[in-house]
Order: structure tokens, then C-alpha cells, then sequence
């Protein structure tokens, strides 16, 4: 059996006080504990101990605890969808047959598909997750889950929709996503955008994503003008034209710390600096990019300009899986450069703060009531740890 056919462990801690002693226990990219051992008491972490405990305790082994995966952006309800639709034929063709698919396969394989990818979550670790819904199933389903995070549910076309529902909860909160600058109108971004920021709640919107989207926001015509066009979406008043993506969300005054840019793989360096500037949060879903796109996001340059990028995976119709462990591996295996300790942070803070649940999760630190993570390692030194964790192997 190899490390990665061990499941990942999930210490909730709810109870009394217990002793979880590891190996290895990572607090952040920045803390490493070797042989040591988490008191938790009803699930918050009181404390972080160096070496073996006098008293009983729960001995994991030669692993590491550390905090949760957080899947930033995902979306369930498309998970009945995996390995049907076809990569490389163009997005629009992929966009077409995700709605024809969609439409054809009935909600009860649909919701069943979600309850199964929310188990899958759960068991490899994935404790945190910003789900994207525009039909609402996945609602009462991650509500009743383990699972913790954000339900966004999102908006596109030109209609304002005439109910609006936000709330801030302590297990799911639920916020609104515009879909993208190229399929909703600028109205209907902002109020969502309003909304969202006045109860406190982080905003998400797919930037950047295709050429289609770059090519109608900068030309004002093309295969995705027709697309709106034949959908009855009167785009005639859209302030676009000469412009990128990120500029045109920018001069809609949708940039600030609780956006979440989902995407930004077509950028230029004026659109990376907007980006840096504006302290907008930057969510990256490489493997999906590379499936749909044929490219990857820059996220070394990213860095350069003072964004923290987090994860997503996308949805599994452009995606294997929903697990950030196989998306951290991808990025290992395709950015050389990339320090493992910044992808490991990519796949747990980044994608905590980007959820606005960093005083949560991401880190395990005194007082958080968050869940741990246990991962299977063995003979693992200090400096390949982060590189283990992350290769997944
Ligand atoms: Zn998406």
C-alpha cells in the first residue's frame, strides 16, 4: 500500500480534552513542530506542544497534523458531469454541451452525484470549500455536511433578481457570485457586488478566463457577442471596448479585499498590478485551465506583484477531481520555481483568508475551532516535508 492510498485523518476533537501526538505538526508554512502534540477540547485547539505527553493520548504515528485542504472554488452541482463533456474543441463547444448535458441527466442523479463528491471531500480532507451554485441543489446538502466554507449563489444575464438572500453563519454562509464580466451585465454585477459587501461576505466572479471573454470585452464583437445576442441579452449599453477583463471589473468598482478573482489567466502585467493593488483575492484553478484552455495561470508573477493566490478546482467537468492534494501535486509537478511552502499555503491560509475564514481555519493555532488534518508520511525529513505533503505521493 503507498502513502497515497492511506487516508487522510480527521480529528474533530469534539468532546472532552484529548492529546493528538504526530511526527510532524505543520501550524503554518512558517511553524514546524517535530514530535509533538495538539490539546483540543470540544473542538477548539488550546494548545501546541513540543515533544511526547506524560498522560494518554491518541499517538498517529510517523505523519503530520496540519490544517485542512480549503477548496476555494468548486462547483458541486456539476459533479455528475465528470468525464462527460469534451476538452479541446474550443470552450464555447465545452459551454454548449455543459448546459445540453446538464439539462438532460435529471435532478436525482444530480444531487446524487453532489452527496457523493461532498463524502469525497470530506474523507481526503477537503474541510473548507467556496461552492459556486447557480440551481440552488447543492443548498441543503453542504448545509447538512461536514463540510464548512461559502455556498455562493450565482447570477448571469441582465436580470436583477428581485430576491436576494445573504447570511454570515458560523458553519455556511451564503454570499453571492456574479459569473463572469462577459455574461452579466454591469448592473446585475454590482448590486451582487453591494450586497455581498455590506453583510461583510467575500464577493466571486470568474475573470480572465477565455479568449472569447478577452475578445468581447476589448473588440465589442465576435463569437461570444453573437452567443448574447441569440440569447436575448442586450449588451449595446455594457461599457466595454479597449479594455481587459481585470480593467473593465476594475472600472465597475468591483475590486476590493472580499472579490475573489476567480481565474485571471489571461492577464497582462498593468492587469497584475491592478490586481496587487486592489488587495482582491486571486483564486487559481490550474488543472481546469489546463484542460480547457491549454494554458496556466502566472501565478510567479502573481507573487511578484503581493497576491496570495488560493485554490479551487473548478467543477468536475473540467476537472479529475475536487481534491486540493491532487491540485498542490499538478501545480508541483508544472511550477518548478514554486517554493512547496507556497503552494502548502496556496491549499490551506490562501484559501482561508480568501474566504474571509482565516480567524477559523488555515493555521492551527491557540483557540481555533478548527478541525485537523492527520496525513500519512513516512521518513520524512524536515526539509522534503512541505515537498512530500504537496506531491501527494
Ligand atoms: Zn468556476
Amino acid at each position: 500500500m503507498t502513502m497515497k492510498d492511506q487516508k487522510a485523518v480527521i480529528i474533530e476533537g469534539a468532546g472532552g480534552r484529548q492529546l493528538h501526538r504526530a511526527a510532524w505538526i505543520i501550524l503554518n508554512s512558517s511553524c514546524v513542530v517535530e514530535n509533538g502534540y495538539i490539546e483540543v477540547k470540544n473542538g477548539v485547539i488550546l494548545n501546541v506542544h513540543k515533544g511526547s505527553p506524560k498522560e494518554k493520548c491518541i499517538d498517529h504515528g510517523p505523519g503530520v497534523l496540519m490544517p485542512p485542504l480549503v477548496n476555494t472554488h468548486l462547483h458541486l452541482e456539476l459533479s455528475a458531469l465528470k468525464n462527460s463533456l469534451p476538452f479541446g474543441k474550443g470552450f464555447n463547444i465545452w459551454v454548449k454541451s455543459l448546459i445540453e448535458k446538464r439539462e438532460s441527466i435529471g435532478q436525482e442523479t444530480l444531487i446524487k452525484e453532489v452527496q457523493k463528491a461532498v463524502k469525497g471531500l470530506f474523507n481526503s480532507g477537503n474541510l473548507f470549500i467556496g461552492d459556486i451554485s447557480t440551481l440552488g441543489i447543492t443548498k441543503p446538502i453542504i448545509q447538512k455536511s461536514p463540510l464548512n466554507g461559502i455556498f455562493f449563489h450565482e447570477f448571469l444575464g441582465s436580470d436583477i433578481p428581485s430576491k436576494i438572500f445573504i447570511q454570515k453563519n458560523n458553519k455556511i454562509s451564503f454570499s453571492l457570485a456574479g459569473h463572469a464580466p462577459h455574461s452579466s451585465s454591469p448592473q446585475l454585477l454590482q448590486i451582487l457586488k453591494e450586497h455581498s459587501k455590506q453583510s461583510g461576505l467575500p464577493f466571486s466572479i470568474h475573470v480572465a478566463e477565455s479568449d472569447d471573454e478577452s475578445e468581447f470585452i476589448r473588440d465589442k464583437k465576435g463569437e461570444w457577442a453573437n452567443f448574447l445576442t441569440s440569447r436575448g441579452i442586450d449588451w449595446s449599453s455594457w461599457d466595454i471596448g479597449n479594455k481587459t477583463p481585470v480593467a473593465y471589473i476594475n472600472s465597475l468598482g468591483l475590486l476590493d479585499p472580499l472579490t475573489i478573482v476567480v481565474h485571471a489567466l489571461n492577464v497582462n502585467d498593468n492587469d497584475m498590478q491592478i490586481l496587487g493593488r486592489s488587495k482582491a483575492k486571486v483564486c487559481v484553478c490550474p488543472r481546469s485551465n489546463q484542460n480547457l484552455h491549454g494554458k496556466l495561470p502566472d501565478i510567479e508573477k502573481m507573487i511578484k506583484n503581493g497576491i496570495q493566490p488560493a485554490l479551487g478546482t473548478d467543477s468536475l467537468a473540467s476537472c479529475d477531481s475536487l481534491d486540493i492534494f491532487d491540485e498542490m501535486a499538478f501545480i508541483d509537478a508544472h511550477y518548478p520555481g514554486l517554493d512547496p511552502k507556497i503552494i502548502f499555503s496556496m491549499g490551506t491560509i490562501n484559501g482561508a483568508r480568501a474566504l474571509g475564514l482565516e480567524s477559523l481555519t488555515g493555521s492551527l493555532l491557540k483557540g481555533y475551532k478548527t478541525p485537523v488534518l492527520y496525513k500519512p508520511l513516512s521518513s520524512v525529513n524536515k526539509k522534503d516535508l512541505f515537498e512530500r505533503i504537496i506531491s501527494n505521493e
